[in-house]
């Protein structure tokens, strides 16, 4: 993998490349962007343009190898040790980073998923990116910069990653199906229609539409968004125990929310006589139209406004389980003054 096998991020690849061309680069960069967009291997494309024998990141040079293997001795990864990064982990890295350079022309530091770096390793790094050592490049890569420290993100040159497009990604994930020595092939992902709904659902992010989560866009879509179309605004139990379920899968909230942001989307485009063929959820066609009759355009605007406040709240680390609660307090009630507004209209209509 070189910067070559890199989709998109054209300007930050080109950035990159004149910078260590012309002895530029800054001693610390901070990715930022959507996860599995890319950051991290740009990163690891710009250690191997460094360290690469043939000056060109060729992949097939010793010092490439050495680095696709992690185990060139001036190439540091690190990640979290469990949910967090630890102090021990960065002084190692510091101590290491402490010395010159073995064999390449510096000494390389990832540290992937920034955000989980609790508060003594933050502190401790500080240091290193006050004082930066001679020789040293360290690159932090975040999905969740809000997260990070202040004195930490002011320190660091900032090079944000954009989402990468739904068509890439369909092709991608399409070209992926189609691939000879591809036997995880997945059977969700026969025709374009579904790579177009995988490519939307994951919203820009390359390793989510390649990994598990298809079944999650598929069934747990159909069972998540069954079950909240068919809760009962007047009864409250099966509405906490929903929000429980789904907030317990902490991972996947935020595909949820996308979901859920797809869905409400879809009947909005709908109710706006929008073509069909701009929705995501398509092959749930006759369901979103089947709903779009019960809202009117203010309803829907209202979902879609809880739908976004729920993302931002969850982004804040806001107890989860709370914000979906409040969401789908929100999202039924809406849907009770809906239905009675259009028995309303009925009732007008009758007489
Ligand atoms: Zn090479």
């Amino acid at each position: 993998m070189n910067f070559a096998h890199i989709l998109g991020h054209d300007h930050q690849k080109e950035q990159l490349k004149q910078a260590w061309k012309s002895r530029r680069l800054a001693h610390a960069y901070l990715f930022t962007g959507a996860d599995g967009i890319g950051k991290k291997l740009m990163a690891v494309a710009l250690s191997k343009l460094i360290f690469c024998d043939q000056h060109s990141g060729c992949g097939t040079c010793t010092a490439c190898r050495r680095l696709e293997h992690n185990n060139h001795p001036d190439f540091y990864l690190l990640e979290p040790d469990g949910t967090q990064i630890k102090i021990d982990q960065v002084r190692h890295v510091q101590q290491e980073l402490s010395h010159p350079p073995i064999s390449a022309p510096l000494r390389v530091c990832i540290i992937d998923n920034a955000e989980r770096l609790n508060a003594a390793a933050s502190n401790a790094l500080l240091k290193t990116l006050e004082e930066p050592r001679p020789n040293t490049l360290i690159i932090l890569i975040s999905a969740h910069y809000e997260q990070l420290l202040d004195t930490i993100k002011s320190r660091c040159q900032q090079l944000p990653f954009a989402r990468l497009k739904q068509q890439t990604v369909a092709d991608i994930i399409t070209a992926h199906n189609h691939s000879d020595d591809n036997t995880e092939c997945n059977s969700l992902q026969k025709n374009s229609n579904q790579a177009n709904i995988i490519a939307a659902l994951a919203a820009g992010s390359l390793k989510k539409a390649l990994s598990s989560n298809q079944e999650f866009f598929f069934e747990q879509r159909y069972n998540t968004l069954n079950a909240i179309n068919t809760l009962n605004p007047n009864s409250v139990v099966p509405m906490l125990e929903l929000a429980e379920k789904l907030a317990n899968d902490k991972d996947r909230l935020e595909d949820l929310i996308w979901i859920l942001l797809s869905y409400y989307r879809d009947i909005f485009l709908i109710i706006n006589r929008a073509s069909p063929t701009l929705l995501t959820n398509i092959d749930m066609l006759q369901q979103v139209q089947h709903q779009a009759a019960n809202e009117t355009p203010i309803s829907i605007q209202h979902k879609l406004s809880a739908i976004i406040e729920c993302q931002f709240q969850i982004t804040r680390n806001v107890n989860p389980q709370l914000a979906i609660e409040v969401l789908l307090i929100r999202l039924t009630k809406q849907l009770q003054e809906t239905v009675s507004l259009t028995n309303r209209k009925t009732q007008i209509k009758t007489f």
